[in-house]
């Protein structure tokens, strides 16, 4: 199989490489500037990087060559964390809809598969979550169905939707090449992959805030509260990067099933609040480290607005039907959340926790 991945040297696209460059049938074509999430996979004969940005002027014939040669293309590019979507919108947009939408046209004229990876945000709030004292027990009002929920975004000067907005245009430009000139998509909306190399922590490998993992593992190694966003009432659901792999490999080995679908990946059953998450990190730190002392590491509450800067807006809930992905590729997750956060925090723990300096 011939692949092209665009941003394959971030969390999802390493996890993806390493799956994928284990079958000797497999090469990959990809981009991305960054390679510090992949530096065991450079010296492969099986993968040809081009180290810099898939929408670099100039470097055009490379990508139309690649999109030619692939069964499939896969585009994995956007800033997508949500501490950038109010303080950095522009480039937000530019890399979640500009920067790739002349992939799409080029797919289009190649008649190239293109799987793109938008995200679960695409709904926005949920129906439940906008109505007075609502206590979410009717699901028709908030989970999540791929053809049938509306998306629904708060006003313009709440900068949290810009990631949002221009993932769902770059949706309803994949679906407009589909309809006017027969492109052949799929499009994948992630709820909460966690594994290890999620995240960089800040002020080790990285500057600004990075997702709730993160860090709150960062509160953990340096001994300083846990921060919980407007007390951590929000809800997520949290599936494991490996069984998030497993989904993507089921669609590239099924493309009758899985091409012009949208795909929810996440599971219904690790739903958690953001403070429940908070607690159940504490005990399983406690667990990682032998140091019951974790259990009761302290917690604050921090206004959102303080935390994020102005423009902040959370999704309230993000409950996602699966049917679709288990009817059309035979996939249920199972990993537990407790599983999954033993396995990422221990990799946090062994790769920030034991190096005594800040580089
Ligand atoms: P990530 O930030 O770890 O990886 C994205 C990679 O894309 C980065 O390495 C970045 O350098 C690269 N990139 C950005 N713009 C590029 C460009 N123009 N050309 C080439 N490379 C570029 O993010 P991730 O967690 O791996 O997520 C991958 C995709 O899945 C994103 O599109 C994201 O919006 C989506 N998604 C992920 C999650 C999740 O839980 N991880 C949830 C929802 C959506
Ligand atoms: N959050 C928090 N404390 C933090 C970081 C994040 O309470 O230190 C909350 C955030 O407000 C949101 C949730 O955790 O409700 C998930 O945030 P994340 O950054 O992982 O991204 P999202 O799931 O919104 O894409």
């Amino acid at each position: 199989m011939r692949l092209v991945i665009i941003g394959c040297g971030g969390f999802i696209g390493s996890h993806l490489l390493d799956r994928l460059l284990a079958d000797e049938t497999v090469s990959v074509r990809g981009w991305d500037p960054q390679v510090r999430k992949i530096t065991r996979h450079l010296d492969n004969p099986r993968l040809r990087l081009h180290r810099h940005p898939v929408h670099e002027p100039g470097r055009q014939d490379e990508l139309r060559d690649a999109v030619r040669w692939a069964d499939a293309v896969i585009n994995l590019a956007a800033i997508c964390n949500p501490a950038e979507y109010n303080t950095h919108p522009i480039e937000v947009i530019r890399a979640g809809f500009l920067d790739v939408h002349p992939l799409v046209e080029l797919c289009a004229a190649e008649r190239t598969w293109l799987i793109s990876f938008s995200t679960s945000e695409v709904y926005g709030r949920t129906l439940a979550g906008y109505l007075p004292g609502n206590t979410y027990d009717d699901p028709d009002l908030y989970e999540l169905d791929e053809d049938e929920t509306p998306l629904i975004m708060g006003p313009v000067r709440n900068q949290r939707w810009t990631y949002a907005c221009a993932k769902q245009m770059l949706e309803r430009y994949i679906y407009a090449y589909h309809h006017e000139h027969g492109l052949p998509f799929t499009i994948v909306r992630p709820l909460n992959f966690f594994g290890p190399r999620m995240d960089y922590l800040p002020g080790r490998d990285g500057e600004g805030v990075p997702r709730v993992l993160a860090c709150f593992m960062n509160a953990l190694i340096e001994g300083r509260p846990l921060q919980l966003v407007d007390g951590g009432r929000r809800h997520r659901t949290i599936v494991s990067i490996h069984e998030a792999v497993d989904a993507l490999l089921l669609m590239l080995a099924r493309p009758e099933r899985a091409q012009n679908q949208f795909f929810n990946i996440g599971n219904r059953d690790n739903e958690v609040t953001i403070a429940e998450l908070a607690d159940l990190m504490r005990h399983c730190y406690a667990e990682i480290t032998g140091d019951p002392g974790y259990r009761d590491h302290p917690i604050e509450v921090i206004d959102g607005e303080r935390f994020y800067g102005a423009g902040y807006e959370d999704c309230d809930r993000r409950m996602p039907k699966l049917d679709r992905a288990r009817t059309l590729l035979g996939w249920t997750p199972r990993i537990g959340l407790r599983e999954i956060l033993l396995e990422t925090m221990s990799s946090y723990h062994d790769q920030y926790a034991k190096s005594p300096t800040r580089p």
